[in-house]
């Protein structure tokens, strides 16, 4: 059990309330009026068949006109059924087509507008990640918001629908002849409003009570722990081997009761499940039962009233049902009270999340379109610290590279190679010094106008399980020559003619059962064929032949500065041997540039370019002495 949270006051929770119930009008209107309709109409309409029974009854031991009333009950019960079920259909309808949209909508639209250091950021992402555990948990947060609102006008509805319909019990007088005058008497009026109040009352803090143990009690890390692996790890097919080898389900089970204190979230012996065995349980019944004293009470005056001729006996199960209505529309309400309370504590998340300012410049100059792609860059003593890090990932960093220009990037793992990338892709900005564009500072250029002069191959760069084709165009229409050509280019050409659907041909097989699974290298070829396909005039490429066999590899780099065109290229490479080609090498070590220049000078000059190659010409010598071992044997 979390340790007892701190609570909002009121007026707190009412605004965070309204302001989530403004992100729902925002996002989807519809959603918020069917379900306000739905609860009206649900409070509403069961009073008029009340009403028409009692009428009945009425004329039954009354000797009123018994057919009229009973056709009025017939057809005011059958066009309850009908708008009601009009209404849930609208209702319904409505929701699953706006609802979860909506909601997707609101944090994706924050996610994608979000500066990409945050999101990297994984306070962020563990925000992210609570958001969505707590509705799926608790239903709680912006969903509930919506929920308390719709219930709370069915609560006022049945509130005023009860009234109108139980002001005559305490108006209509008993006769005068009768002994149970007394009931006319203001006092008994009040005694019975007392009563009323008090059932209210007590039902509603009952069941906030039995409510407050959700509150007190965060399941979140449980379900996380639930979560992932049944809708994560269990689902994807590369984990499966893993799963069996390493029995991981109980290592998960086990796990996901350590993370919840011993706790088993969601079995009988769950902290939760106990305190409904418990005093939870006891509140919510009491709740329930206080009502029911209530209702008996109102039974007893009712009953007594009609003995006494103030009306007759049909009047008895209307007022009951009214007054019944009104306790629980008044306790609902007040239990919505603590409904918004406590739910208000779990909006913290995602507001926060929601509230998270966008802190990069975005300046407003548009980069020039220059068909001669004349663009120049220079990083000028720039430096970065990761966010919460101490250390600098860069730091000193100053070099100048011209459009058509090859620059390989190389370094041993932790150097600096991928932020300098990340960097110049303006996914975070320096903390010391400046990176120029044709001597102008990146961050006054419009955010995706800049962006747009890049194509990059990420080292974990992600492909789609659609057609080869959309995938190398990242879109559904495209030039299907020039998609080709671009996979001819990348070297997937022969692989290519080998598939009978050719570009049609779907990645993988989530989808399609004559999808093809490619391999790692293969994988590369496509990603390189959608940057070339998207013809920026930069193109980052981090580790692009990692997944290549070495061969593979040797014929991509013979090909590469045809491939590369008029571009500028930024490689990261691990093999040196990839570098050969390139106009110039950086070579980074502790975040600084510690070398630059050509491979036949590098390699000559003492330092770190020539230990690495040595290094690596060694592991290579060693590593076909092993072939030809083998070959031999
Ligand atoms: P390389 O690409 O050369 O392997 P990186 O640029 O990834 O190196 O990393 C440079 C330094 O920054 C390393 O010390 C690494 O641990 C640190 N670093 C990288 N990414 C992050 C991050 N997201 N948060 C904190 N430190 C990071």
């Amino acid at each position: 059990m979390a340790e007892k949270k701190e609570r909002l006051s009121f007026r707190q929770a009412a605004a965070y309330t309204r302001r989530g119930l403004s992100i729902w009008w925002e996002a989807a209107p519809e959603v918020l009026v069917s379900g306000w309709v739905r609860e009206g109409v649900d409070a509403l309409f069961p009073y008029l068949p009340l009403y028409f029974t009692a009428q009945l009854v009425n004329a039954i031991s009354g000797g009123g006109d018994v057919w009229i009333m009973l056709a009025a009950l017939l057809a005011s019960t059958a066009v309850v059924a009908v708008v009601r079920a009009a209404v849930h259909c609208w209702d319904e309808t409505m929701r699953r087509a706006h609802q979860w949209p909506a909601w997707n909508r609101i944090f994706f639209d924050k996610l994608l507008s979000m500066d990409f250091c945050d999101i990297d950021d994984p306070k962020n992402q563990a925000l992210r990640t609570q958001i969505d555990q707590l509705r799926n948990w608790g239903g709680f947060g912006l969903n509930r918001v919506y929920r308390v609102s719709a219930e709370a006008i069915g609560a006022l509805c049945r509130v005023l629908g009860a009234a109108a319909l139980s002001v005559s019990l305490f108006i209509l007088p008993v006769r005068p002849d009768s002994a149970l005058v007394w009931l006319n008497h203001p006092l008994c009026l009040l005694g019975m409003a007392v009563l009323m109040l008090l059932s209210v009352f007590l039902s509603a803090r009952f069941a906030n009570w039995a409510e407050s143990y959700w509150d007190q009690y965060d399941g979140t890390q449980g379900n996380r722990n639930f979560s992932f692996f049944y809708f994560i790890a269990m689902r994807e097919r590369h984990r499966s081997a893993d799963i069996r080898a390493y029995a991981q389900d109980r290592y998960f089970e086990a796990g996901g009761r350590a993370n919840m204190g011993g706790d088993d979230s969601f079995g009988p012996t769950s902290t939760v499940a106990k305190a409904y065995r418990g005093r939870a349980g006891a509140f919510a019944a009491a709740s329930g039962a206080v009502s029911q004293v209530f209702v008996g009470a109102v039974y007893l005056f009712a009953g007594l009233k009609a003995l006494g001729g103030a009306f007759g006996v049909g009047s008895v199960t209307q007022y009951v049902g009214a007054l019944a209505g009104l306790s629980k529309g008044l306790s609902d309400l007040l239990e919505l009270v603590g409904v918004l309370r406590a739910n208000a504590e779990f909006l913290k998340p995602t507001y926060e999340f929601l509230d998270i300012p966008n802190k990069m410049y975005q300046g407003s100059l548009t980069t020039e379109k220059r068909a001669d792609r004349k663009y120049e860059i220079e990083f000028r003593n720039v430096g970065f610290q990761y966010p919460g890090t101490e250390a600098w990932a860069l730091r000193h960093v100053s070099m100048k590279f011209d459009v058509g220009e090859r620059l390989a990037v190389v370094g041993e793992n932790g150097s600096g190679k991928t932020t300098f990338i990340k960097l110049l892709c303006r996914l975070y900005d320096p903390a010391e010094g400046e990176i120029l564009l044709n001597g102008i500072d990146i961050r006054k250029y419009r955010y995706d106008d800049y962006l747009a002069l890049f194509s990059v191959v990420f080292q974990d760069f992600k492909l789609l399980s659609q057609p080869l084709g959309q995938n190398v165009a990242a879109a559904e229409d495209y030039d299907r020559a020039r998609a080709e050509e671009c996979l001819v280019k990348a070297g997937f050409g022969a692989r290519l003619a080998e598939l009978p659907k050719g570009l049609d041909t779907c990645l993988y097989r989530e989808f399609e059962d004559d999808g093809v699974e490619v391999s790692g290298g293969e994988a590369q070829k496509i990603a390189l064929a959608r940057v070339l396909y998207q013809d920026a005039p930069f193109i980052v490429l981090d580790e692009p032949t990692a997944a290549l066999d070495p061969e593979a590899e040797a014929e991509m780099y013979s090909k590469f500065n045809d491939i590369v065109e008029d571009k500028t290229a930024v490689y990261i490479s691990h093999r040196l041997s990839s570098c050969r080609f390139c106009d110039e090498i950086a070579v980074f070590d502790h975040g600084k540039v510690v070398q630059q220049g050509v491979h036949d000078t590098l390699v000559e000059t003492e330092g770190k370019y020539r230990a690495l190659w040595e290094a690596q010409a060694q592991y290579y010598k060693k590593e076909r002495e092993r072939q030809n071992d083998l070959e031999w044997m």
